[in-house]
């Protein structure tokens, strides 16, 4: 299974390096063998001048609960692309915690945004169990930004 894993190829036929042992189950792990590596991602958004920062809240949402919402903000049309395969939905910007998508009236196609949702009574452990999904998905995510961790903010929300 491993040396599977190892020999994978992306687009840009540069080779698929092993990511953490919990990324095994991720879904992302094979798919993002379809799209460029992530350093050729980083390269092509430094040189497309995209700044491509991911933001990281908790917010209530509509019902009864929270959910963690993982926003990414310029993003590349490939890594867009990427992005789309695994869960995430092209989305506004939310504004703060308490207001899911409401700034900017059109849909921005280089934002995306993925939201893990518990209920505001939720045990605990759920909660951590979310806490580590949203760390694995930074975990990544992280190598395809220009600026890797610096590009990563939490409880801050997109301009
Ligand atoms: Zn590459």
């Amino acid at each position: 299974m491993d040396r599977l894993l190892f020999n994978m190829t992306h687009r840009c036929g540069h080779r698929q390096l092993p990511g953490a042992s919990a990324f095994d189950r991720h879904e992302a792990r094979f798919i993002r063998a379809a799209f460029s590596c992530p350093h050729c991602l980083a390269e092509l958004a430094r040189r497309s001048m995209l700044d491509t920062r991911v933001f990281v809240n908790l917010r209530q949402q509509a019902s009864d609960g929270l959910a963690f919402v993982i926003e990414v903000a310029d993003a590349s049309d490939e890594l867009g692309e990427l992005l789309a395969s695994t869960g995430y939905h092209s989305n506004r910007k939310t504004l703060d915690e308490m207001s899911p998508g409401i700034r900017g009236l059109l849909h921005d196609d280089r934002f995306w945004s993925k939201e893990m949702s518990f209920a505001s009574d939720a045990d605990p452990r759920q909660v951590v169990e979310i806490i580590d999904r949203v760390k694995l998905e930074m975990t990544w995510l992280e190598p395809y930004l220009p600026l890797g961790a610096e590009a990563i903010e939490y409880c801050t929300f997109p301009l």
